[in-house]
């Protein structure tokens, strides 16, 4: 039975890349409490292939930051971005330190790989197993720290806050609903991937730390923002695994069914365009052709140097009977990315007093309107670095401990899955890459129209996480209709 004291220094949501690596950076002398609401491992940066984008050398910040803008549109909060790019070496360094293992050459000097929008290699990666290996690292250093509690299946429900300040979280524990007190909680719970049918995203992903977040007052910015990742293997039975950005990076080609390179026709720099150009490029290539499939093309590329640097995609790709040595990868764009977030300032504070949020969950403005590859790793220690050494400095408030337990009630709840379903389609539908003001009032037509009880009675994870996803997918669909011209991955049908 999980036992979960009454009160930490600090609460952490999430057990990604920045709620450990925030743990990681916190005083050994503040107790730390780590909640995931699944495994422990089970999030989006388990599954990042491509790798971490990081520059070293001071001569490098500049095209860095250029890179950055010109696939974000411009949209990119430009002092944060360069604090990201500028802080980005010394924080790879500190994660290596934890025991994290990039790839390296025989001199061991790290190796870089490119993706799409870097003009140059600039991106530390592990295979194509980036992600698992960040966590392996991760969870060993804080399992190792005695003022780190690591709790999993914890799932945090709201937050606690009087008088504009954050005094905890209401999480379900044994299959009650307990009060834990903390006067700093970090929101680091990642994506929002589970508003739509199909996702590259971990089941984890339900907008939970927008939700919770913002029902207390957190501001939100850049909602309308969502990133659509151009390869997603095709193939209709699976989560849609993704086929890295870093395999364009190596040399793959986009083709359509009559095997024409066509990425040329839609931008210079055609296969590493920026994921909203080549997401929309392959949606307008796929209609032309009256919905022919388009695929991913590597067969040039040596065997060896395949089977070595993309394991698990080739092995992926296997198990469907796809050899990507020699057959063309079947891929599709679907939900990937969220840039918009809880609004923070450059050290990960929210408008609440003692809350922070970094990662996905937050929006720093680094992304702009359209994130570019492996910016989202970078940025999630840049940030949690800055929260914790923030926290770290910060008056220590004891917060005023009232317990409270709710039992949990399921009866009324069996919808809550039906109503996921209903919610998914709406999005996918109405909310996707192309949008139209009309489509998207019907949408919020159609999501008022399911008349869900969002009640309190209703207190499962499943119907916490049904209300958190019906509160996220209205905030997109209001900031998107509020946007009436195109912008990143914001793009109205037509323009
Ligand atoms: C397939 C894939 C490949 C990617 N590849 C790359 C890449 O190569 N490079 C790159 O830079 N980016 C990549 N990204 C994006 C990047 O991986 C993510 O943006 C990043 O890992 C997010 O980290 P995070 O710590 O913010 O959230 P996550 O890693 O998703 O962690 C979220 C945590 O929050 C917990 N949580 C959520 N809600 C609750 C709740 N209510 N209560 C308790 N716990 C909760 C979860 O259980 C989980 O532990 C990829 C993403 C995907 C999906």
């Amino acid at each position: 039975m999980t036992s979960m004291q009454p009160a930490y220094d600090v609460i952490i949501i999430g057990s990604g890349i920045a709620g450990l690596f925030t743990a990681m950076k916190l005083d050994s002398n503040k107790s730390v409490l780590v909640v995931s609401k699944d495994e422990l491992k089970c999030s989006n940066t388990n599954l990042a292939q491509g790798g971490v984008a990081v520059t070293f050398n001071p001569h490098d910040y500049n095209s860095h930051v250029e890179d950055t803008l010109k696939t974000g549109f411009n949209h990119n909060d430009e002092n944060r971005l360069k604090i990201m790019v500028e802080e980005g070496g010394s924080n790879i360094e500190a994660l290596m330190s934890m025991g994290v293992h990039f790839d390296c050459d025989a001199d061991g000097n790290l190796l870089l790989t490119k993706e799409g929008g870097h003009s140059k290699r600039r991106i530390v990666h592990y295979k194509d197993t980036t992600g698992q290996e960040i966590i392996r690292g991760l969870l060993e250093a804080c399992l190792e720290k005695d003022n780190i509690s690591l709790k999993d299946h914890i799932f945090v429900t709201d937050l606690i806050c009087e008088d504009d300040q954050v005094q905890g979280v209401k999480l379900i524990v044994n299959d009650r609903i307990e009060s834990v007190y903390a006067s700093k909680v970090v929101i680091a719970t990642g994506g929002v991937g589970g508003l739509y049918e199909h996702t590259t995203n971990a089941s984890i992903a339900t907008a939970d730390g927008i939700a919770i977040g913002a029902r207390i007052g957190a501001e939100v910015a850049d909602m309308e923002f969502v990133q659509f990742h151009p390869t997603a293997l095709n193939k209709k039975d699976d989560a849609h695994f993704l086929i890295s950005e870093a395999v364009r990076g190596e040399g793959g080609i986009l083709r359509n069914e009559a095997g024409e390179a066509f990425m040329e026709r839609y931008h210079p720099l055609k296969d590493l365009a920026p994921r909203s150009v080549v997401s929309k490029a392959i949606i307008e290539e796929s209609n032309k052709q009256g919905n022919q499939n388009i695929y991913l093309d590597v067969t040039h590329l040596p065997e060896d140097y395949i089977k070595n640097r993309f394991p698990n995609i080739y092995i992926k790709c296997l198990s469907y009977e796809i050899d990507m040595i020699k057959d063309l990868i079947p891929i599709v764009p679907v939900q990937h990315y969220m840039m918009g977030g809880l609004k923070t300032d450059a050290i990960g504070r929210t408008n609440i007093k003692g809350l922070y949020a970094c990662g996905e969950v937050a929006c720093t403005g680094v992304h702009g309107a359209n994130r570019m590859a492996s910016n989202s790793l970078l940025e999630a220690i840049v940030f949690a670095n800055r929260v914790a050494e923030d926290i770290n400095v910060a008056e220590v408030i004891v917060p005023d401990l009232k317990k409270s337990f709710e039992a949990i009630d399921d009866s009324s709840c069996i919808k809550s899955h039906t109503y996921k379903q209903q919610l998914k389609h709406i999005m996918s539908e109405h909310v996707f890459i192309f949008r139209s003001k009309h489509d998207l009032i019907y949408a919020l037509e159609l999501i008022e129209g399911m008349n869900v009880d969002l009640s309190k009675k209703c207190n499962s994870q499943e119907a916490f996480e049904l209300r958190n996803m019906i509160f996220v997918s209205k905030l997109i669909i209001k900031a998107a209709i509020a946007r009436e011209t195109s912008l990143g991955s914001h793009i109205i049908e037509g323009e």
